[in-house]
């Protein structure tokens, strides 16, 4: 028998030598006997299982953090692979878009000189159109951008959790 403190109310105990887990007499709070080097103390259950719950939780921490890493940088890799392929696919257009745009403009300008306004108006609307297409390289590299951005906020998010987890 050896005589011990509860680690709930702190009433005087005396548990068997093999006993393992127990709940005390008075206060009902289950325990754990235990035994390092000559030293017997008690431990609440339930921190046992925290601390229990705690480490495997610190071990998927670990095995996450690599995970999420190399996660981050197919999403970085991704980014510039899309990118590089839009502007690739973009340029060759592009500069006949120009050319097209501006005729558009010169054509105006000279109905404008002729004063044929319903001619001026045709070939401004045109121009403009033709002149928005301009706009559709920067989007494209908006649009993956902004997904790519999403993808890294969330694992970087994971990352920050699994780090915080590892520090607690
Ligand atoms: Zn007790």
């Amino acid at each position: 028998m050896i005589p011990l403190r509860c680690a709930g109310c702190g009433a005087g105990l005396e548990i068997d030598e093999g006993m393992k887990v127990f709940a005390c007499a008075y206060c009902g709070i289950s325990q754990q006997v235990e035994r390092r080097g000559g030293t017997v103390s008690l431990k609440r259950l339930e921190t046992v299982v925290n601390s229990v719950n705690l480490s495997t939780q610190r071990i998927a921490s670990e095995l996450a953090l690599p995970r999420l890493e190399r996660e981050l940088q197919d999403v970085e890799r991704e980014r510039s692979r899309l990118l590089e392929a839009a502007q690739k696919e973009a340029k060759p257009g592009m500069g006949w878009v120009v050319v097209v745009c501006l005729a558009f403009v010169a054509l105006g300008v000279y109905e404008l000189f002729k004063w044929n306004l319903g001619w001026v108006s045709v070939w401004f609307i045109l121009a403009y159109f033709s002149g928005s297409l301009l706009h559709q390289g920067p989007e494209v590299a908006k649009r993956i951008n902004n997904t790519a951005d999403a993808k890294a906020r969330r694992i970087k998010e994971q990352l920050a959790a699994h780090r915080d987890n590892l520090d607690a």
